[in-house]
């Protein structure tokens, strides 16, 4: 069986202790490869060729480490079919996504990375007739990157691409749910040639490998992205040794449709930001309001055409709804089905989890689940679930949707549907989330500010926000003496 490895400086190895975590494909149930029970010693060691390796890398001029970056773009556009796989099996999403989406992105963020470093300018400041001031922006030194589950490699490299084209020496650790696409990255970083201990990759659990990069002193930011629980226990280590942190955390976000909407648009749309990757992106609209003149045809139309998404094995073309990634989290899903008929909640479709034949009998797949007739405050929709189960919740005015829509305690984003501009402004500016999408969904600029308020999160990724992340800025200020 399939042993992954850690790569740490320029070299792929077994974790010390020589102890493996099962690595289950999600669409079958069975294990199919093995994964590095890291600790901190594979921790010290990845730490230690990072900082040897940071003096070189931080001096190269942004051509040069762009020139690095590009050359591991080369070989994931190369390798694409068989990383939109590996994601597939690893994760239990449809393979057309994965190709279509999470490795395509990989690519993006490396290309927007690697070009955004080499137009980066600082600031001077004229204290006129007293001095000039003038800003330096320094990479940090060695990072921490600490991703998810749900867009395993898109996630990955949204993180390590601006440490590294910041000229950071970076520790990662992929989520050991899904480890595949950052160990075949780590070999594609090898046949790239990248200078070794600039990228490390150790695998392996969170509160045993994860904690070990948090806690160590000469880790000096940390970039989180995963569940609020962790983000919490990972800012209570990381704030007293004043660590830099960027956490990107859950989310509950509300999907507005008003009765003037562009029906169709907002119904293909509507299907796609509820179930897409199963509901396991952090910015699904699981909530779903509608304005109570459409809540009768829409709530028709809507279920008509979730159930016509045909759940079946990822790696096959026609799937649309694959496997939720784990055991455990298939439980948690229909545990919350569960609480939502105890809640009340009216199943429209759904619910239940599915047995496929043949290869798939024993993968975790639920249907896509509708559910109304909830409160607004009930826990259905307050918790995140992050699976493929969203309500529908009618209202009458503007004022008693935005009160819903911010009634959670996370804020990462919001989709408004309307053909009113002014009612778009001012919803937008109300919604407690990060990133508003009107008429859209998932309509990413990387250049945009991307992140969430309140329980979601701190801190901004994207566009130059993240290369500033991994930089500290220091004020140079000189006297002038006429
Ligand atoms: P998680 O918090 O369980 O794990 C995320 C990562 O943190 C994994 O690599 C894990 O091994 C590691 N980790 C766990 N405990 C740790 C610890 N004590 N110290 C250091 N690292 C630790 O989250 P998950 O279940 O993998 O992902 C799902 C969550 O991620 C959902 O809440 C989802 O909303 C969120 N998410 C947020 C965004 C965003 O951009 N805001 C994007 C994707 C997912």
């Amino acid at each position: 069986m399939l042993k992954i490895e850690n790569y740490i400086n320029g070299e792929l190895v077994k974790p010390v202790s020589e102890n493996y975590l099962d690595n289950f494909n999600p669409a079958t149930g069975e294990v199919y490869s093995l994964i590095p029970d890291s600790d901190e010693k594979d921790v010290e060691s990845a730490i230690e060729a990072a900082r040897k390796a940071f003096p070189a890398w931080s001096k190269m001029s942004a051509e040069q480490r762009h020139d690095c970056l590009m050359r591991i773009v080369s070989l994931i556009e190369r390798d694409m079919d068989s990383l939109a796989e590996a994601e597939s099996v690893d994760n239990g999403k449809p393979k057309s996504l994965a190709k279509a989406v999470d490795i395509p992105r990989a690519v993006s963020n490396f290309k927007f990375y690697a070009t955004a470093a080499m137009h980066t300018a600082t600031e001077a400041h004229e204290t006129v007739g007293q001095a000039i001031n003038y800003t330096l922006r320094q990479p940090l030194g060695v990072v921490g990157c600490i991703s998810p589950w749900n867009l395993p490699l898109y996630l990955f490299t949204w993180k390590i691409a601006p440490a590294l084209a910041a000229g950071c020496c970076v520790v990662a650790k992929p989520s050991e749910i899904t480890p595949m696409t950052a160990y075949l990255l780590s070999k594609l970083c090898i046949e790239a040639k990248l200078p070794k201990g600039v990228l490390n990759i150790v695998h392996g659990l969170g509160a045993k490998a994860g904690s070990a990069i948090v806690a160590h002193r000469d880790v000096k930011a940390i970039s989180f992205t995963g569940g609020t629980k962790t983000g919490a226990g990972i800012a209570s280590i990381a704030a007293p040794m004043f660590k830099k942190l960027s956490l990107e955390l859950g989310g509950k976000n509300p999907n507005i449709i008003f009765a003037d909407c562009n029906y169709e648009e907002m119904l293909k749309t509507t299907v796609l930001s509820s179930f897409s990757n199963q509901g396991q992106i952090c910015l699904c609209g699981s909530r779903v309001f509608i304005e109570r003149p459409l809540y009768e045809k829409f709530k028709a139309d809507f279920v008509e055409r979730v159930k016509q998404l045909k759940i079946a094995d990822p790696l096959i073309k026609e799937s649309i709804v694959g496997a939720v990634v784990s055991r455990p989290h298939l439980e948690k899903i229909l545990s919350y089905i569960d609480l939502a008929q105890k809640e009340n909640g009216k199943i429209l479709c759904g619910g239940k989890q599915v047995k496929l034949e043949g290869r798939c009998q024993g993968g975790y797949f639920i249907e896509p689940t509708v559910i109304e007739n909830l409160a607004h405050d009930c826990r259905t929709n307050q918790e995140e679930i992050f699976g493929p189960v969203v309500t529908i919740t009618p209202f009458d005015t503007e004022e008693e949707v935005l009160k819903y829509a911010n009634s959670v305690e996370y804020g990462l984003s919001a989709t408004v549907w309307t053909e009113n501009l002014s009612r778009a402004h001012r919803v937008a500016e109300i919604l407690e989330s990060g990133i508003i999408w009107v008429n859209s969904w998932l309509l990413r600029d990387l250049r945009t500010p991307f992140g969430g308020m309140k329980q979601s999160g701190v801190g901004r990724e994207g566009g130059f926000e993240a290369l500033r992340f991994f930089t500290e800025e220091k004020n140079v200020c000189i006297k002038i003496n006429y």
